[in-house]
């Protein structure tokens, strides 16, 4: 909801200060209509239902695989496309993967949001939009920013729809900002006082291959990225997750995972090895493969999961869908900031 349009609606209609508090309130807890806000005055429902959208985004589609992911694309008042995905666990997690922004200006080689083109930086509305949408379908209990976009390029709306997710239901200590290492953001992200957990898109165990799967790994080599996560780790005293795409033939040797045992230590780092989920150049490892790798990295003291994967059937990887949807004629490959 567009929080700002509505303070200065309720400012035009002369209303009490709390009354974008109750309303706020009533979104959070799920509410899919101001006709359910019954301790608002007639008048004013009918006007907001009027004058104000409950959502600054537009539902384009939603798909539902068998497992209960539920995937959703969205549409901003500008046409641009957002993603975000519902994941239901057997423990009762409800987890929500959050887009931060349409698109993304970086080009990692096997991610899909890489191949599209960047549109913008999305406001914490459109952020808390997402997570506002699934509240409606179920109570939530985690969120990570693993969607479309990179995180710390806009730091300050992740850190303010952060801050407004708990009314959700959803802490800080289980909310999971993920970047691909972009080093300006991640002692800003540390600074921030809340428990936000903290995690980062390896996916290589060196430079040299890093810089072929993950672009911006040019400008912000390995040594400092891990340098600022430690400091991360430091100062939250939680460890940072480090996320590991398992491609075929490419990351996924017994030597690489002996390398990745060498460069991180157990005492800051829990890894979570990511079934590829296919979009295109890359064929994801085998189960037998994964499961060696992740023995190695065990033996190597290093805390390792293998992700389970969730909503195969609808294309739920990150950018899929929305680059599924895209014109072909605005897919095309924006380059790397640099500067
Ligand atoms: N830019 C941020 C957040 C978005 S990507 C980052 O890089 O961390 C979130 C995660 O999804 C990343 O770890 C990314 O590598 C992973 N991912 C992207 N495409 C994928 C795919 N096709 N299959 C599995 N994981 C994928």
């Amino acid at each position: 909801m567009d929080r700002e349009r509505l303070t200065e609606l309720l400012r035009g209609r002369a209303q009490p200060s709390y009354r974008a508090q109750q309303i706020w309130e009533w979104v959070a807890r799920g509410a899919s209509g101001y006709e359910e806000m019954t301790n608002l005055p007639g008048e004013l429902r009918s006007l907001l239902a009027r004058e104000l959208p409950l959502s600054t985004l537009e539902l384009i589609e939603e798909s539902k695989a068998d497992d209960g992911t539920v995937k959703a694309l969205f549409r901003t008042h500008d046409g641009h496309p957002v993603e975000a995905v519902l994941m239901r666990f057997r423990d009762g997690r409800r987890s929500i993967c959050l887009s931060s922004q349409s698109g993304c200006p970086l080009v990692c080689t096997f991610c899909a949001t890489g191949s599209m083109r960047f549109y913008r930086n999305l406001t914490a509305d459109e952020i808390l939009d997402q997570a506002l949408h699934f509240r409606r379908l179920a109570p939530l209990s985690h969120a990570v920013f693993m969607g479309m976009g990179e995180p710390m390029l806009n730091l300050d709306a992740v850190l303010a729809a952060c801050q407004r997710l708990p009314d959700l239901g959803i802490t800080a200590r289980r909310t999971t900002v993920s970047t691909v290492g972009w080093l300006p953001g991640i002692p800003r992200f540390t600074a921030e006082p809340s428990r936000l957990r903290l995690a980062l898109s390896l996916h290589a165990p060196n430079d040299e291959l890093r810089d072929e799967l993950v672009p911006s790994n040019e400008r912000y080599p390995l040594r400092d990225v891990l340098a600022a996560c430690r400091a991360d780790v430091a100062t939250r005293k939680q460890k940072v997750f480090i996320e590991y795409v398992m491609l075929a033939g490419v990351n996924d040797t017994d030597e690489q995972a002996r390398e990745l045992g060498t460069l991180l230590d157990r005492k800051a780092f829990k890894i979570n090895l990511i079934p590829y989920n296919p979009t295109g150049s890359y064929a994801g490892s085998a189960p037998e493969r994964i499961d060696a790798f992740q023995t190695i990295l065990r033996r190597a003291g290093l805390a390792t999961t293998v992700r389970l994967t969730r909503g195969r059937t609808i294309d739920a990887a990150c950018g899929q869908l929305a680059a599924l949807v895209a014109r072909p004629d605005e897919a095309t490959r924006q380059a790397t900031p640099r500067g």
